[in-house]
C-alpha cells in the first residue's frame, strides 16, 4: 500500500505535497519522496524513512518549481529495505517523466519480459511501479512520433496502458514541460481523487491524492473520486480535462480500505471512512448478538485505533458497557509495517498495554478491526488474561481473512494467514486462546459498505472471498507470489546482515 499525490500550481508545491504525504503516512511508513519539475528540469528526494525524517530543510530548498508528484511507500512487491525502489521513479525519455504508484500489477512478470522483448526497455528493479512506468512511456513515445503531446494523446496513451496492465492501480505521472497525467484501474481497486483551490491571484490549483483527507487537510476543496478507468490531465497552466479511457469501467473498491486501511476522515468513493466502521459495527453486533449470550459480555472495548467506531456502535446497539481497557502507545508505529514475525509480536506488547482495573474478573468482548496471521489477536488476548478477564470474547469486524491480496495491500501468503487453510471461527478462538470468536459475516460487509453508497453495488472483498475481480489470479500466480515474496525477503536479510 502507499500513499500518492500530485500538485499543479503557480507557486512552489514543496510544502504542499510534503504536507500531503504526511496526511498519507498512514498509506506507508517505508519510504517517501517527493519530485517537483521547475521548467524543464526535474528535482527529486526521495529515501528510506517515515516522511519527516526523509525530507531536511536542505532537501525541501531544492525542490523547486510549481508542479510535482509524491509518494509515501509500503512495500507491497519488491525488497523493504531497498532504496532503489523508493518512488517517484523517472524515465528520461519520451520528455521525461516521473511516476508514483499505488497498487499492484498481476501481469508483472510477463509485462517486465514483454518490455525487454518487445520494447526493448530495461526495468532494473523488482519493482512492478518501475514496469507500469515504461508501459506508459512506450504508449506515449509511439503518440508523439512527429507531433506533440496533448490531452488527448495522454488519454490515448492511458487506453493503451489499461490494455497492457492488469492489477489494482492509481497513478500521478509528471511530464517534463507538459503537465500531469492522473488515472485510475478500470475496476477503481485503490482509491484516487481531486481537489481544487482558487488562490488570490485568481489561478486554480490542482491536487490529485489517494485519499480525501490529503486534499481537505492542505487547503483544497474535494472536487471528484477519479472513476475506474478514468485519466485527468492537467497542463502546467492549470488546465484540466477529464477522460474515461477504459473499455469496460466497473467500480470494485477495496473492502479493505475501508475497514482498516483508510483514514477515518477520509470519504472514498463517496464512502465516509467513518462512517462504514460505525455501520460494519452495528452488523457485526447482529452476528454477536447470535453467536454469544448477551448476559455474559460485561464489556466491550476496541483493540485502538481502527476498529474503535466498530466497538462504540457495537456496545450501543447491543445496549452494553463500552470501555478503553487497552491504551495504544502512538509511537510505536503500526505492527503490521514492522517486517518479520518475532518483531511484530513484541510490538504488539509495545504498543498496547492493558489497564487491570477494566478486566479484573469481567468477561471482555474485544473488537479489532481483522485477524490476519493472528500474532496480534493471540498477544491481546493473553494480555486481557494476565490483567484478570475471565472470559475474552473476540470479534472482527473484517470477515475471516482467507487469501492473499494481490491488488496492492500487503497480505501475508496463504501459508502465513490464519484462516489461509480455511480455519473456521472456534479453531481460530483455541489458537489465539480465545473463549469465542465471531467474524463479520461477507455480507455484513458487503452490506454495511453498500449502505454507505448504495450506487456501488460490488466491492474487492478478494481476501475473504477469494474472488479476484481481474479474472487473472489462479494457483499458479498465488505460488509464484509466494516465491517472490519469499526471495524478496532471503534479499532483504541478506542486505540487513550486510548492514549490520
Ligand atoms: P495479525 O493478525 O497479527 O496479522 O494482525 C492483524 C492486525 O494488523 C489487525 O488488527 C489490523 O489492525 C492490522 N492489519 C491490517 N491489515 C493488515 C495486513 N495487511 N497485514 C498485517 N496486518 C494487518
Amino acid at each position: 500500500m502507499c500513499g500518492i499525490v500530485g500538485m499543479v500550481s503557480d507557486s512552489p508545491v514543496n510544502q504542499r505535497l510534503y504536507d500531503a504525504l504526511l496526511l498519507l503516512q498512514h498509506r506507508g511508513q517505508d519510504a517517501a519522496g517527493i519530485a517537483t519539475l521547475d521548467g524543464l528540469t526535474f528535482h527529486q528526494h526521495k529515501a528510506m524513512g517515515l516522511v519527516r525524517e526523509v525530507f531536511r530543510t536542505r532537501n525541501m530548498r531544492n525542490l523547486l518549481g510549481n508542479a510535482g508528484i509524491a509518494h509515501t511507500r509500503y512495500p507491497t512487491a519488491g525488497c523493504s529495505t531497498s532504496s532503489d525502489e523508493a518512488q517517484p521513479f523517472y524515465v528520461n525519455a519520451p520528455y521525461g517523466i516521473m511516476f508514483a504508484h499505488n497498487g499492484n500489477l498481476t501481469n508483472a512478470s510477463r509485462l517486465k519480459q514483454e518490455l525487454y522483448e518487445l520494447d526493448h526497455r530495461h526495468i532494473n528493479t523488482s519493482s512492478d511501479s518501475e514496469a507500469l512506468l515504461n508501459v506508459l512511456a512506450d504508449e506515449i513515445s509511439h503518440l508523439v512520433v512527429g507531433t506533440t503531446l496533448t490531452a488527448e494523446k495522454a488519454f490515448q496513451a492511458v487506453r493503451g496502458v489499461h490494455k497492457r496492465i492488469r492489477g489494482g492501480y492509481s497513478c500521478v505521472a509528471l511530464i517534463a514541460g507538459k503537465g500531469l497525467l492522473a488515472f485510475r484501474d478500470p475496476n477503481g481497486i485503490r482509491p484516487l481523487c481531486y481537489g481544487s483551490y482558487t488562490n488570490e491571484r485568481g489561478f486554480t490549483e490542482y491536487m490529485v491524492a489517494s485519499e480525501s483527507v490529503a486534499l481537505t487537510g492542505t487547503g483544497f476543496n474535494f472536487e471528484d473520486d477519479v472513476k475506474p478507468g478514468e485519466a485527468i490531465w492537467i497542463d502546467l497552466n492549470g488546465n484540466i480535462e477529464r477522460c474515461q479511457c477504459a473499455e469496460n469501467p466497473k467500480l470494485t473498491p477495496c473492502a479493505f480500505e475501508l475497514v482498516y486501511f483508510a483514514r477515518p476522515d477520509s470519504v472514498l468513493d463517496g464512502i465516509s471512512v467513518y462512517g462504514a466502521r460505525l455501520r460494519l459495527g452495528e452488523y457485526l453486533a447482529d452476528t454477536v448478538a447470535h453467536e454469544i449470550e448477551l448476559k455474559d459480555i460485561d464489556v466491550v472495548m476496541p483493540v485502538p485505533d481502527s476498529a474503535r467506531p466498530c466497538a462504540q456502535q457495537l456496545a450501543s446497539r447491543l445496549n452494553l458497557p463500552y470501555r478503553e481497557g487497552l491504551i495504544k502507545n502512538r509511537y510505536v508505529g503500526r505492527t503490521f509495517i514492522m517486517p518479520g514475525q518475532t518483531v511484530r509480536k513484541k510490538s504488539v506488547r509495545q504498543k498496547l498495554n492493558p489497564m487491570p482495573v477494566e478486566f479484573k474478573d469481567k468477561n471482555v468482548l474485544l473488537v479489532d478491526d481483522s485477524i490476519v496471521r493472528g500474532t496480534t489477536m493471540g498477544e491481546i488476548v493473553a494480555m486481557a488474561r494476565s490483567a484478570g478477564a475471565k472470559k475474552v470474547y473476540v470479534a472482527s469486524s473484517a470477515p475471516r481473512v482467507c487469501f492473499p491480496n494481490v491488488y496492492g495491500i500487503d497480505m501475508p501468503t496463504r501459508s502465513e494467514l490464519l484462516c489461509g487453510d480455511g480455519k473456521g471461527a472456534d479453531e481460530v478462538a483455541r489458537i489465539i486462546g480465545a473463549d469465542k470468536v465471531v467474524y463479520q459475516t461477507i455480507d455484513g460487509l458487503k452490506g454495511a459498505l453498500s449502505d454507505m453508497n448504495p450506487a456501488i453495488s460490488d466491492f474487492d472483498c478478494s481476501c475473504f472471498d477469494g474472488r479476484y475481480v481481474t479474472g487473472d489470479i489462479d494457483d499458479a500466480y498465488l505460488s509464484q507470489l509466494e516465491e517472490e515474496k519469499r526471495l524478496a525477503k532471503e534479499a532483504d536479510k541478506r542486505r540487513k546482515a550486510e548492514e549490520d
